[in-house]
């Protein structure tokens, strides 16, 4: 099997592992601004691109400030995290908002920051005018059903929970032009972690017809397409890391037939990546604790699945590096595994490794996005600290470890001793 780099030197990790105790998150900043500028550079075709990072991938606001500074906005879906955004100065249009199912005070938040407000159901045309009025730019989220497939993560599009009919998007726009809105836009997001770079320039024309359609059938004349996310990284060696200059040039082409003619050019492309932009960036490391020889060998580690949920929860691969000993040949079968009571707790499954021993510090790579944002706290069991390696060579903490007093500060022990049961 190939091996992965690391982006760290030997006297740098040695000097991390001295300071930091293990597990934590590590991102490079270098490797994150490369590839911002990278992704945004296969964009420059279109006047008006901008990319959302999709927050929740990896909300943590020093990396928020440094993707603002490449340009970037926030896609948030939540109070809090509309919350970081705020906190980071990236407000107003620099924030799409897209959330489902949601609360009140929510929309407000949005509202009140004047952010572009993605709705996710015909039915929320009336909830917002409601709760907050009438915005002057709107974007809706557009379910294909049937006519797209997705993919594992997401599941069919006639199966999800997200976004609006084609029939619903027809009324939406007339109705909430009625209602004052003067701006509009279209997003869809239909498959997560794809890496055929294919899939999204097909879903790109598949919504440059339907702009040709709105504008020739209701006159609706969108300004942006949201293309949103869900590039794929290569977690496995094997993968393939998809081409952005491809999906760049393949959607720019599907651009200059279907939207110039039409006199709907010009069209701002909008997307909301995550996982593509600090995923493969990102490294958990953890020391192994225990070795332990059952029916099986497993590989007991500091860190578990509160750490990193996504082999748990999808069956995910991530490489793991052994350091020091990536030259050795791996010659060991392991299940690499957590300390919760869950026997999924587990970060690979009979895994070739070189031979292990007690002390060494496991890399498991590609945690940059959706790694330590989908922490728990199930078990009692603590999230990490996440640290970033800057372009100058220094390590910050940008979060520092949870400690036992963060997860009792929801409970109030004074009232517990007053409690009588
Ligand atoms: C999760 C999500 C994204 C980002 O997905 P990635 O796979 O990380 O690129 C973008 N937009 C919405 C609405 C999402 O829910």
């Amino acid at each position: 099997m190939p091996n992965r780099d690391l982006a760290f030197t030997r006297e740098q990790l040695e000097a991390i592992l001295e300071k930091y105790p293990t597990p934590f998150h590590i991102y490079d900043e270098k490797a994150i601004i490369d590839n911002a500028r990278r992704f945004k550079n296969a964009f420059s075709w279109n006047q008006g691109f901008k990319e959302y990072f999709a927050v929740k991938a990896t909300p943590n606001p020093f990396l928020l400030k440094i993707l603002h500074k490449e340009g970037f906005g926030t896609d948030c879906s939540s109070l809090t995290e509309l919350m970081l955004s705020e906190k980071c100065g990236i407000v107003g249009e620099d924030i799409m908002f897209s959330s489902n199912d949601t609360p009140p005070n929510e929309f407000q938040k949005a509202f009140e920051l004047g952010a572009i407000i993605n709705l996710d159901d015909i039915n929320h045309i009336e909830f917002l005018d409601k709760h907050c009025g009438i915005p002057e730019v709107i974007s809706f989220r557009y379910n294909p059903g049937k006519l797209r497939k997705g993919n594992f993560i997401i599941g069919h599009p006639e199966e999800s929970k997200y976004g609006f009919t084609k029939d619903q998007l027809f009324d939406g726009y007339k109705l909430i032009r009625e209602k004052g809105t003067k701006r509009f836009g279209l997003h869809t997001f239909i498959a997560s972690n794809e890496l055929d770079s294919q899939y999204f320039v097909d879903t790109a024309t598949m919504l440059f017809y339907l702009a040709v359609e709105l504008y020739q059938k209701i006159d609706i004349r969108l300004e942006f397409i949201n293309l949103s996310g869900g590039i794929g990284i290569p977690y496995h060696p094997e993968d393939q890391p998809v081409n952005l200059e491809n999906i760049g040039k393949g959607i720019q082409e599907a651009y200059d037939e279907k939207l110039s003619p039409n006199d709907l050019h010009p069209m701002k492309i909008f997307m909301e990546c995550g996982r593509m932009i600090t995923g493969p960036y990102g490294y958990l490391f953890s020391k192994v604790l225990h070795i332990k020889q059952i029916y099986k060998t497993h590989i007991g580690l500091d860190a578990c699945m509160a750490n990193l949920m996504r082999p748990a929860l999808y069956n995910a691969y991530h490489h793991i590096t052994v350091l020091n000993k990536e030259n050795e040949p791996c010659t060991e079968t392991y299940d690499v595994t957590g300390s919760l009571c869950e026997n999924n707790d587990k970060f690979a499954i009979n895994r070739k490794l070189p031979k292990i021993e007690i002390g060494d510090i496991v890399v498991i790579h590609d945690t940059g996005a959706h790694g330590h944002a989908m922490g728990f706290n199930y078990n009692g069991k603590l999230r990490s600290s996440e640290l970033l390696l800057r372009e100058n060579g220094d390590v910050v903490e940008i979060r520092r470890p949870e400690t036992p007093d963060d997860y009792f500060v929801t409970l109030d022990f004074d009232k517990l001793n007053t409690f009588n049961v």
